[in-house]
């Protein structure tokens, strides 16, 4: 989104040496010039060499077939020193009539300093024609999804190189033209690691960039962000209708940090369209698993979809040609949205995770935001809006007043806004390490943590 910045350009440091860290932005331009078109193209060329990656089709054959790609993509993350596996489980639904094992290939680059907190990128590397059901027909799936998988793996190559304080994970999910099956799996998997997940930015059609129409948007992609947290929403619904927070669920944070970052980082070319609603119109995707879960979570897909060219059978009829073959795609495009996220996923692995902050204000001239202060201690930034704006419009460094255990009981951070009314303004903190990089915001409202979220435990009987 085109708007004129309230942000400034420089983060603040909290350290005070002679030799200040350099700026974020130097990183994160450095892993954006990283990105190779050829090897992104290289490696949909391969995927479409399968053949077919229907999650019904063969896994043991060595060169057609979902098993075989899957085994490729985790060979591709492995041959970079990551550790790899793959998260499996056997699925019968709908659109999977027997017992069949749906695997995802997975590579885990671990923080040097948070190893829990972790930041996800996905694309799904199974694909399909106009019958959902057809394991046996050719389909290509280069931009559906083979543009996400590429992503990922582009994503592994180059981040791997570095170190960062958070967890990078990567993943090809299997299962989403079938149900989001691999989505739901690699949530589980995270649930049952413990993982911290601070976003799952999920690629779904990243590479083309005119519609069947003629309408072309090179210039812009697509981030989707559910409104109200899906997770949790019963026990929050209450609470929201008192206090707010229908426009400021995590993943509409990350939204908002996300757009930030593009307009942070002109030399890609590529602005971001938020979409508020958590997927296309009546249609699916796998980070919807994620926010089944309670974790952040957004999916990037290209400003302007062309439907001759996804979910369709290989023919010509009438002169046209449909079906999801590379010639279709454009790869200076699918580059620049590559670029972004993988600049997105170093800056969030770089930054400390958001607070939790909790807002008090009602008949007060003032507002107070408190939160428990975070390991490492970051230094914290205090953000509002007006309820009506679609981005944070104000913003206050080093406000925040930090006890520490030391000395209290029960660590907590405030900060006070002098004669600024509650009701009238959203607010929320971000936390931001000595190296400058910057969390997302979350928000002081019922359900903003980047947690899922876990109702309070009922008050004792007798009270
Ligand atoms: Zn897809």
């Amino acid at each position: 989104m085109r708007r004129y910045s309230f942000l400034p350009l420089v983060l603040l440091s909290t350290a005070a040496h002679a030799q200040q860290p350099p700026r974020p932005e130097v990183l994160l331009n450095q892993v954006a010039s990283e990105v190779s078109q050829q090897r992104l193209y290289r490696d949909i060329s391969k995927l479409v060499s399968f053949g077919t990656r229907h999650t019904l089709s063969s896994q043991t054959d060595p060169k057609r077939g979902i098993g075989a790609s899957v085994r490729w993509a985790e060979r591709e993350m492995k041959r970079l020193g990551l550790r790899t596996l793959q998260t499996c489980d056997t699925v019968t639904g709908r659109r999977v009539p027997t017992p069949t094992r749906v695997c995802n290939a997975v590579a885990i680059q671990r923080g040097t300093e948070r190893p829990n907190d972790v930041v996800i990128i996905t694309g799904h590397i199974d694909s399909r024609v106009t019958d959902v059901m057809n394991a046996a027909a050719d389909s290509p799936g280069a931009n559906d999804d083979g543009s996400g998988t590429a992503a990922v793996l582009e994503a592994a190559r180059v981040l791997s190189k570095r170190k960062f304080p958070a967890t990078v994970v990567y993943a090809a999910l299997s299962g989403e033209e079938q149900g989001l099956l691999g989505g739901k799996i690699l949530a589980d998997y995270a649930k049952a690691q413990g993982w911290n997940v601070v976003a799952n930015l999920n690629n779904d059609i990243i590479g083309n960039s005119c519609g069947s129409d003629g309408v072309c948007n090179p210039g812009q992609v697509r981030v989707f962000s559910e409104g109200p947290r899906w997770q949790g929403r019963e026990d929050l619904a209450a609470r929201q209708r008192s206090l707010g927070g229908e426009n400021d669920s995590p993943s509409r944070n990350l939204s908002r940090y996300l757009d930030a970052l593009a307009e942070r980082l002109p030399a890609i070319g590529l602005d971001v369209m938020p979409i508020w609603r958590n997927d296309r119109f009546g249609r699916g995707g796998d980070h919807t698993e994620f926010l089944n879960a309670g974790y952040p979570a957004v999916r990037f897909s290209v400003a302007v979809e062309n439907y001759n060219h996804q979910h369709q059978d290989l023919r010509k009829e009438g002169g046209v040609e449909y079906g999801d073959t590379i010639d279709k795609m454009d790869f200076p495009y699918l580059t620049k949205v590559v670029k972004l996220n993988i600049a997105a996923l170093a800056a969030l692995a770089s930054a400390p995770p958001p607070p939790e902050p909790t807002v008090q204000g009602a008949v007060s001239t003032d507002t107070t935001l408190l939160w428990k202060p975070l390991s490492g201690r970051p230094g914290y930034a205090v953000h509002w809006r007006r309820t009506d704006a679609a981005t944070w419009q104000s913003r206050r460094d080093k406000v925040a007043q930090c006890i520490t255990p030391e000395l209290a009981v029960r660590a907590e951070c405030s900060a006070v806004l002098k004669s600024i009314r509650v009701d009238d303004w959203v607010f929320g903190v971000s936390s931001v390490g000595a190296n400058g990089f910057e969390s997302p915001v979350a928000s002081a409202v019922p359900g903003g943590a980047f947690k899922p979220y876990v109702p309070p435990p009922p008050a004792p009987a007798g009270q």
